[in-house]
Order: C-alpha cells, then sequence, then structure tokens
C-alpha cells in the first residue's frame, strides 16, 4: 500500500474505544454505507449500490472481448490471460454473499488517446476502490477484495510478463473475471447510457466483493 493510500485511513475515537471484530455478521449497515460513499466522493465514485453476489453475471464471450480487440490483453498483469479464468472467477465469487457495485462518471474527451491526463484519471479512479477496501478491511470485512475499472495505470507502460513494479496495489479489472458488467446491472435496475459524442460523459465501473 503506498504512503498516500495509509495515511488516509483513521479510526474515530468511538472506533478505537470499541472495534469492530473481523466477520462479525453484520451485513453491510448504513452506517458503513455511508462512512463509504463520503470516503469514495473523494475519487470521484459517486454511488454505491450494495447487491448478493448471485446478481453477478459471469459469462464466456466476455472473455472473447478481452482476446480479440482490447490492446490490454497479455500486456498488463489485471487484464488477462494473468488473471482467473472463467470456472476460477465463479468459484471465487461464490466464496463472498455480499458486491458493493461502485459508480463513477468520466468524460469521454480522453478516452481514445494515450496521453498523460487519461492516466492520471485511471490511477484516480483505480485507487478509489482500493482505498474503500481499505477502509472496509478496517471495518471487520477482511475478505473485501476490488475489481477495479480499466486496466493498471499505475505505471507508464506495465512490465508485464516482467516483475509487476506496485504487486500490492494492483488489482484484477472487473471484465478480467469474465464478469458481464451490462447484464450485472440490469439485475440491479440500472440501465446505463451510451455516450456517443466525446464531449460527453460515461459511466464507469468498479465492484468490491466483500463477506
Ligand atoms: S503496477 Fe505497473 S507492472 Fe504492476 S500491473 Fe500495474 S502497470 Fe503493470
Amino acid at each position: 500500500m503506498s504512503k498516500s493510500a495509509r495515511k488516509i485511513i483513521k479510526l474515530s475515537e468511538a472506533e478505537k474505544k470499541d472495534p469492530p471484530t473481523f466477520r462479525g455478521n453484520n451485513g453491510f449497515s448504513t452506517d458503513v454505507h455511508q462512512r463509504l460513499s463520503d470516503k469514495g466522493k473523494e475519487y470521484g465514485i459517486k454511488e454505491i449500490i450494495s447487491m448478493p453476489t448471485d446478481q453477478i453475471v459471469l459469462a464466456e464471450w466476455v472473455n472473447l472481448k478481452c482476446r480479440y480487440g482490447c490492446s490490454q490483453f497479455n500486456t498488463n498483469w489485471c487484464c488477462p490471460p494473468a488473471t482467473p479464468d472463467l470456472t476460477q472467477s465463479r468459484n471465487i465469487i461464490a466464496e463472498y454473499s455480499i458486491a458493493l457495485l461502485l459508480e463513477g462518471e468520466q468524460q469521454c474527451t480522453n478516452f481514445y488517446v494515450n496521453n498523460s491526463k487519461k492516466r492520471a484519471e485511471q490511477v484516480r479512479f483505480w485507487k478509489g476502490p482500493l482505498i474503500l477496501e481499505r477502509q472496509l478491511f478496517l471495518e471487520g470485512y477482511d475478505k473485501a477484495f476490488s475489481l477495479v475499472s480499466g486496466a493498471c495505470a499505475l505505471c507508464k507502460k506495465c512490465f508485464y510478463p516482467k516483475k509487476c513494479k506496485f504487486p500490492t496495489e494492483r488489482r484484477p479489472t472487473v471484465e478480467s473475471l469474465a464478469i458481464d458488467l451490462i447484464g450485472t446491472l440490469k439485475n440491479v435496475g440500472k440501465s446505463t447510457p451510451v455516450a456517443l459524442d466525446t464531449k460527453e460523459c460515461f459511466n464507469y465501473y468498479a465492484i468490491i466483493l466483500l463477506d
């Protein structure tokens, strides 16, 4: 965990006196949701939706999109084939009961370019889920694990297949676990509009798995 990620987690006096226990069977309370939402706003996360993990849709075809048509395939530690396959993904998700869907918004202007501004945005969007994951750990959710939006951009160019530069901070993308994001959104009654112009904004999503 980087210095910047470490220093943002502060326990209140009340939390220090009465610390949570790991896996205290507390579900996902509105208090935790509120604290997470407040922190998430600092990283552009505008909404957090909790849902049972059986609402997550997994499908073989998702890997096709990674394998054919994405420049990150076989070039990044957070994308296929470095990430779990469909069977492993199903097994992993079955070990969790709650999924938090984190929704943010991004302007399309830099989507089709490869510049430092785009990378700075990617790193900011990546940081949000990771910092919330850490906060959840301190709230007693020891299994909390983030799936991020977009390939890891911590390095200007990923060192894959050579040794990762920040192995404790990398996380797999949502799609790398064969998650059909749009199908999952439909399951929770959400639709996401297609941005047809680069002046428009589009929604992006990350997921945190909890138990
Ligand atoms: S930290 Fe660097 S080497 Fe590791 S996955 Fe991210 S971009 Fe690749």
